[in-house]
């Protein structure tokens, strides 16, 4: 008998399936928003005219490729500090962060969750309900117990900040708290400014932990507006993770280029926590890769390709909104006029509201596939289909 005999068969992953069964769709007209990156309005995945300057950039000065070290590129660990909590920060200057270049940013969510369980093996993890599906399956497979907290609330068509703030009060000291950043997937509800500072006086009241998930930084509102969640949390003083990634906002999804930051008590905290991630980190893959991190240090290095990536980061900002809103009024012109809320949800994702039956129906009788909780990612909509995919919603609506 052989040890692979106990491997069962896991089911498959839901979002890859919906993907396979789009692609085994032989009808032309249809739509695949069950996808979770960001498509131009020719329906690719964009290359970014700043990447490719800084890819061609560095072929003309090719150079061997080295380990890095492993909590990465020494540049690339400079530059994200001062994107995501701005070059002037006193946390920062006061050697009280420790930043780790990661594999995307599930790497940096699995390299902090790694560490947390080694620091508090009993902790429950509390994400959003719902949250990214991937957030359960991460923190459970690192050890932990993962419950969630309250927070989209149908009846709403919004968050239950209310719920939310109970769940998290009557959390155990110690317990590790999830937060999705800015644009929340999958319901594309973020806190207001306002609820930030409530939720943060609850995780310090109750002494619990926030691990930040920041994925789509530059979405919302824009890099500094986005970012200035994380500045709230520095301001509190409280200790926290937070996990980014560069996979949507440089559309450099398989470069795997991320990265995890501890904001910690003091400098002396910040090197033991560094020594321990380091462990963490060279007992799962020793280093991380070279060109993710190459690209995106010689964008954020340079005026010039800086201010082109910000404008485009702009342009496709701008465009799922005005995506967002051609989808509303072709809504309302077919008298569906009860789905505005499209227009206020920020990032790539859309809550539709439709139901499980609904969101069936689109697949089987119109070949749009979205996810059957009702998320669709906006970013696959383009001038071409928005009208059919309006059709095909007040058809399941009616
Ligand atoms: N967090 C959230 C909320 C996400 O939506 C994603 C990507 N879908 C990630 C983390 C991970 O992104 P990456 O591809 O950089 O690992």
């Amino acid at each position: 008998m052989s040890l692979l005999d106990r491997a069962e068969l896991a089911p498959a992953d839901p979002i890859l399936g919906l993907t396979e069964a789009y692609n085994s769709d032989d009808r032309p007209q249809k739509v695949n928003l069950g996808v979770g990156v960001y498509l131009d309005e020719s329906g690719k995945v964009p290359l970014l005219d700043c990447v490719r300057t800084a890819q061609q950039r560095l072929a003309a000065d090719a150079k061997p490729i080295g380990y890095l070290g492993i909590d990465g590129m020494p540049a690339y660990r400079e530059a994200v500090r001062g994107l995501v909590f701005g070059e002037e920060s006193a946390v920062l200057a006061d050697g009280r962060v420790v930043t780790v270049q990661s594999l995307g940013g599930t790497g940096g969510l699995k390299v902090g969750a790694d560490l947390l369980r080694q620091l508090h093996p009993s902790a429950t993890v509390l994400i959003s309900n719902p949250s990214w599906e991937n957030h359960r399956a991460l923190f459970t497979r690192a050890g932990f117990r993962v419950d969630s907290y309250r927070y989209y609330e149908p009846a709403l068509k919004g968050i239950d900040v209310d719920a939310m703030l109970a769940d998290l009060r009557s959390a155990e000291a110690g317990t590790i708290v999830l937060l999705h950043a800015c644009c929340h997937n999958p319901t594309g509800y973020d806190l207001t400014p306002e609820q930030w500072d409530d939720v943060i006086a609850v995780l310090r009241e109750r002494d619990l932990m926030p691990f930040l998930d920041m994925a789509y930084q530059g979405f919302g509102f824009g890099v500094e507006e986005d970012g200035a969640v994380v500045r709230k949390f520095v301001e509190s003083g409280l200790s926290f993770f937070l996990a980014t990634s560069f996979s949507k906002s440089f559309s450099l999804y398989g470069e795997r280029i991320g990265s995890l930051s501890v904001v910690t008590g003091s400098a002396d905290e910040a090197k033991r926590v560094l020594s321990q991630l380091k462990i963490c980190i060279r007992t799962n893959y020793s280093n991380p890769p070279t060109q993710g991190a190459a690209l995106v240090t010689t964008v954020l290095g340079d005026r010039e390709l800086r201010a082109t990536w910000e404008s485009e980061l702009a342009g496709m900002r701008d465009r799922i909104k005005k995506l967002r809103r051609k989808l509303v009024s072709g809504l309302e012109g077919r008298g569906i006029g009860d789905m505005c809320f499209i227009q206020e949800q920020l990032g790539m994702f859309s809550y539709s509201g439709l139901t499980s039956e609904q969101m069936i129906r689109l697949r089987q009788e119109f070949g749009i596939y979205g996810t059957d909780a009702g998320r669709m990612c906006v970013a696959a909509l383009n001038d071409r289909n928005v009208d059919y995919v309006a059709d095909a919603i007040a058809a399941v609506r009616h």
